[in-house]
């Protein structure tokens, strides 16, 4: 993908370095995917400003310094089998195709989940693969997985997706309450069971149950 060709991106990658983003592959997929290609016309011009800014369905991209974060806390490989629950605009899992082998995302949104195909058929993401439906059930058929990325905040950690990561596995989910600030969890499946890590606060709209309506 072609970053847009102006100063913007060395402000932009200046702004994810200032906010601890190191990791040289994480900045570089932050680079080389165009956030303005994920958003409508009157919101381009502000795609590279640091802030969450609304897609259709009343939800939002996130803003891109928290999926820079959330990316660099997953340590994808370039081996790895990745699912995000929450495709939205799809910027999130094109930024994740990167740097994995392959990605499974899923909206319960069919119109949502359908604009972000043809998004990534057009920029040639071709180790994108989109599901329509309930994202807290996983996806048991392509289980289990090396990463599992939701960006929608839970009460709790959902349990078929713990269920779904492999031993080694990373999962970073924002949890707690849809409408206050919710803290972003890093979970690592051991040997022995899960090891929890608080990564701070973040605010993202809430995972809901079963399919949406548009
Ligand atoms: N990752 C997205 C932003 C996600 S916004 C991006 O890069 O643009 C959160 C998304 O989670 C919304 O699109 C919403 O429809 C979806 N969502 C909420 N609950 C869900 C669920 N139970 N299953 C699947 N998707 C869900």
């Amino acid at each position: 993908m072609t970053p847009p060709p102006d100063e913007r991106i060395l402000q932009f990658i200046y702004t994810l370095r200032s906010k601890g983003i190191t990791d040289p592959r994480v900045l570089t997929a932050m680079e080389r995917t165009n956030r303005s290609a994920f958003l409508r016309g009157a919101f381009e011009p502000r795609a590279y400003d640091d802030m969450p800014l609304p897609i259709p369905c009343g939800q939002t991209i996130s803003q891109p310094s928290v999926v820079a974060q959330m990316t660099q806390a997953l340590q994808v490989g370039p081996r790895d089998k990745v699912l995000e629950i929450g495709t939205g605009s799809g910027y999130q899992a094109a930024v994740l195709a990167q740097l994995a082998r392959r990605v499974y995302t899923v909206d319960r949104f069919r119109s949502l989940a359908e604009a972000a195909k043809e998004r990534f058929q057009a920029l040639d993401l071709s180790n994108i693969t989109v599901f329509i439906g309930d994202g807290s059930f996983g996806l048991p058929a392509q289980a289990p997985f090396d990463r599992i990325l939701v960006t929608a905040a839970a009460e709790d950690p959902p349990g078929p997706l713990l269920a779904q990561l492999r031993e080694g596995g990373i999962m970073v989910v924002p949890v707690g309450q849809s409408d206050a600030v919710q803290t972003l969890i890093k979970v690592t499946r051991t040997a022995t069971g899960l090891d929890y890590d608080d990564l701070g606060p973040v605010r993202f709209v809430p995972l809901v149950e079963g399919l949406g309506e548009e």
